[in-house]
This record gives structure tokens, sequence and C-alpha cells, in this order.
């Protein structure tokens, strides 16, 4: 029969580990993946008919929760209309004329798939501008999975850096240099030996792919100033943050105007959609316009298009960024008062527990992180408190058990749509207290 376990059986026969993208198989949690077969609003359904309130939103996309109304009105029509084209159409046009009118630093704009194919051609794009090879990124910071940017910094000397993933030859890394983030230090000393061979600075300006790693405004700003100074172009990776924390993005809440920017995620309304973007004279290095070749068969496909600027004028008209912010501040408030009361006692890899163990939530707009309560602000990898991954494990599960569908990983963090009102949020209060009080 379909349960999810069958079904991830049968999955892990004819796929690697059973899933599509690895977060998916719950290794980070430990258990069987819940397949999914139907979602609306807050809410998703498993193959067994069980209801959770989503709180993973497919890790973004859906600022109004999944199939709203306003946007699946113009995904029907566009059934209608054209699945795919391959050729010139107005659609990718008006998205672009959209975003370019509303985003000062983006003056030019190219549709991808995906938000690794953006990172991957805005890389390509800025080599080609300076003339320069290597790229800094930042220990942390995920780009997708593109080959030269699968780096975290080694545990040796700053800036050496080793492969995150086998298959990925040296020569595709030796390009990239890697520093912790937070750290003015570390900044200052790379650029002093590497500045002028940089060609592109790529960072997470709110990074959130390990935890939510929020940054100084100091250290943001001390990295565009040396960017500029050894003329670096600064590429802001807002996949995730771009039209979520504000419909500007991070770069506006910094007031920091990158040369490129790559968006993701939210653009595409839960269709494949990435774009790569920036100042004109960069962009116009593009083909065919340049010589930085860069195509795709689905690129700009009309679903994405449309419904990317069904879901982006909404935003913009309706601005649900401060609502969005107060809505997630009660949930997590909530939320941390909850696993304060039962999830203190849960012990760490080695078995231990911590006797004064408190949770704590970092948020930034709608996005959220629950972690252990620390005397400093969590801004790099390093400062990451020790047995989060068990703890997180056992928190997730016990609200899955009831109805509550965190992102399987303590390293992701959690998403609120505009759907999830007050008395939805409730609702997942009083489902996480039924299985919190029973750890
Ligand atoms: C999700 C993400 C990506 C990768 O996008 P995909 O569409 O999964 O390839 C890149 N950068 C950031 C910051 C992301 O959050």
């Amino acid at each position: 029969m379909t349960n999810s376990l069958n079904l991830f059986e049968r999955s892990k026969k004819v796929s690697p580990g059973g899933v599509h993208s690895p977060v998916r198989s719950f290794t980070s949690v430990g258990g069987t993946p819940v397949f999914f077969k139907k979602a609306e609003g807050t809410k998703l359904w498993d193959v067994e008919n069980n209801e959770y309130i989503d709180f993973c939103l497919s890790f973004g996309p859906l600022l109004y929760g999944h199939r709203h109304p306003d946007i699946a009105k113009v995904v029907r029509e566009t059934t209608e209309l054209a699945w795919t084209f391959g050729a010139a159409e107005p659609y990718s046009l008006y998205l672009a004329e959209f975003i370019t009118e509303n985003i000062p630093w983006v003056e030019k704009i190219r549709f991808v798939n995906s938000g690794t194919e953006a990172v991957m051609s805005a890389l390509r794009v800025g080599r080609a501008a300076t003339g320069r090879n290597k790229i800094l990124k930042f220990d942390g910071c995920y780009h997708g999975h593109l080959d030269s940017l699968l780096v975290k910094a080694g545990s040796g000397l700053a800036g050496e850096s080793s492969s995150d993933s086998a298959g990925i030859g040296s020569e595709q890394i030796s390009n990239t240099l890697v520093i912790p983030l937070d750290d003015e230090i570390a900044l200052e000393d790379l650029f002093e030996r590497e500045g002028t061979n940089i060609a592109v600075v790529a960072i997470e300006p709110l990074p959130a792919n390990y935890g939510l790693l929020i940054q100084r405004k100091e250290f943001m700003q001390k990295l565009a100033n040396l960017s500029r100074k050894f003329g670096c172009l600064l590429l802001f990776d807002e996949v995730i943050s771009g039209f979520r924390v504000s419909f500007k993005g991070m770069a506006w809440e910094l007031g920091i105007e990158p040369d490129l920017v790559c968006y993701g995620k939210i653009l595409g309304a839960g269709f494949p959609v990435g774009a790569y973007a920036g100042k004109a004279k960069y962009m116009d290095l593009v083909a065919p316009q340049g010589p930085v070749y860069q195509a795709g068969t689905l690129s700009a496909n009309p679903f994405g298009m449309r419904a990317g600027l069904a879901m982006l004028e909404k935003a913009f008209k309706e601005n649900p960024y401060p609502i969005l912010e107060e809505t997630t501040n009660y949930f997590t408030t909530n939320m941390i008062n909850l696993l304060n009361k039962y999830a203190t006692k849960i012990p760490d890899k080695e078995g231990k527990i911590k006797s004064d163990f408190q949770w704590e939530a970092v948020a930034y707009g709608s996005l959220f992180w629950f972690k252990e309560k620390t005397e400093h602000s969590v801004r790099s990898v390093s400062n990451i408190p020790l047995g989060h991954k068990e703890r997180f494990a056992k928190v997730f599960h016990a609200l899955l058990k009831h109805g509550v569908y965190l992102a399987p990983s303590g390293y992701e963090v959690g998403f609120l749509s505009t759907e999830h009102n007050m008395q939805i949020l409730n609702e997942a209060l009083n489902r996480a207290e039924e299985g919190l009080s029973k750890l």
C-alpha cells in the first residue's frame, strides 16, 4: 500500500538515497521521510492523509503559502496559453521590467532555472568583467551546488580551501578563497594578500543556510568597501533573502548596493526560476550581446514568469513584510516558551544533558531558527553550539508527530507565509505543546 515507509523503500531502489535533494531524506533528523501528496495554504497532507502545518514552505519560495488563489488563477491561465516556447515571449519581459523598475541596482536581469545556475553564471560574468580568476566566499554561506563554491574553510590557514563534496577536482576549487563570517581581521588580511586577484566576492547578505547567521552591518560595510577598493565585484546571493525580508531584499536593508545579485526561490513563486542581475555594464557581457555564454532550453518558461510576476506584484502592492515580522515574532516567542518548558533536557551526541540549557530564537523578517541560548549572538559557523543537531532532531520529531512540519535539519531555517495567521499559529502552538509535553 501507499505509506511513506513503503514509498521510501521503493524510492531508494531507483534514486540515490530515495530522494532528489539530500535534506529531504531526513538523514539529519533520523527516521524516514514523510511523502506528501497535496498542499494548500499553510497545510500539507501526506500520502496517509495526515495533515501538517508547514513551516518549511519548500525552503522559502512560498511567500503567500501553497497555491494562493491569486497565483493559482494565473497558473491555470498559463496552462491554456503555453507551457514553453524556447523563443522570445513577453512574459519574461514583464517580469524583468517590474524588477528593474523597482530595484535600483538591478539594471538588467537574465532568468535561469535555479539558484545554482544563477550563481554559476554570475561568477562567469564577474570573471569576464575583471579578467581575474579568484572568488571569495564565506564559511557557512551556501550558493547552490556548483563545483567552485562547494567549499568551506579548511582547518588550516584562513584562505586555504577543501571541497565539501567528492567529485570536485582540486583545480575547480583552487581559485576559491574561503574565510569565516563576522571576522574583519580575516577580511582585511585576505584582501591585503589576494585583493587584486579576486574577481567576485560572493556572500549571502543574510546567511540562512547554516542556521541564521545575521551579520553585523559594520562587517558587511567593510566587505563592500574592501571590494570597491580592490576592484572586485560584490555579488549578493539573495536567493533566499530576496523578496523575503523586504521587497528589495537584504541589500536594501543594509543600504549596500551590490554589483551583481542572484535571485531564486520566491522569484518563481514555487516554479523553478532563478536569475542573475546587476549593473548593465556587467550584464551586457552576457551572450548574445557580449562574450559570456549562458543559455537554457526552458529558461524564462511562462509558468515561472507569470506566477513569479503575480507574486511579486502582490508583494509590492500589499507590503506583507511588517505583518510577517509580527507573526513570526509571535510564533517564535511562544515556541521558545514551549521549548523551554518541555525540551531543555535533551541529551547531546554523547548522551549528556546540560543542566542550564535554554532555547532561543533567531529571527529576521519571516525567517527563523531555534537554537541553544548563547551569551553572544551566533554569527559564524564555529560559534554554533555543540549538540544542536541532536536536540533539534528530537524537537523536529515531537512536532512532526503532532502535525507541525519544520525543515528536516537543524541547520535549515524556518519560514512563515502570509497565510500563517493567528488562528493557524495558535493551532500550531497547541499541536507543538502536545508533542513537546511528551518528550
Ligand atoms: C537555495 C539557495 C541557492 C540554490 O538555489 P537552488 O535553486 O536550490 O539551486 C543558492 N543560494 C542561496 C542563498 C540559497 O538559499
